[in-house]
C-alpha cells in the first residue's frame, strides 16, 4: 500500500544525538523553562546534563557532580525545549475555541 520510506540523512535529527542540542537561531533557550534562572545561559535539564557532546561546556560543584552546561540563550535549543506557554490545557482551550462554530 505505501512505499517504504528510505532513511534518508535529510530526514535525521540536527543538533547533538542524547539531546539534540544545536545553535543554530531558529529558537532559543532564552524562551526555555529548563534555564538555571530566567536569562542566565546555564541549562539544567537532565538529558542535557549528560549529553556526552556537551561536556566541555558542563559546569561541575566541589564534588565534581555536574549541575548545569553553559548554552546559548539567543543561538541554542534543544528536543526538550519547553516554553512557560506550551501547557496542554491552553492548548486544548485555544483549539477547542479555534474550532468552535
Ligand atoms: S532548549 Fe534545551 S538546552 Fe536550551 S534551556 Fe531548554 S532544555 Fe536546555
Amino acid at each position: 500500500m505505501f512505499e517504504k520510506t528510505k532513511f534518508d540523512s535529510k530526514y535525521s535529527e540536527a543538533g547533538t544525538l542524547v539531546a539534540g542540542y544545536i545553535e543554530n537561531g531558529k529558537q532559543h533557550c532564552a524562551d526555555c523553562i529548563h534555564t538555571k534562572e530566567k536569562g542566565v545561559n546555564i541549562c539544567v535539564h537532565p538529558v542535557v546534563l549528560v549529553d556526552p557532546e556537551l561536556k566541555a561546556r558542563q559546569i561541575k560543584s566541589a564534588d565534581g557532580s555536574v549541575n548545569g552546561v553553559t548554552i546559548s540563550l539567543e543561538r541554542g535549543c534543544c528536543r526538550f525545549v519547553k516554553k512557560p506557554w506550551r501547557n496542554p490545557h491552553k492548548l486544548l482551550n485555544y483549539i477547542a475555541s479555534a474550532t468552535k462554530e
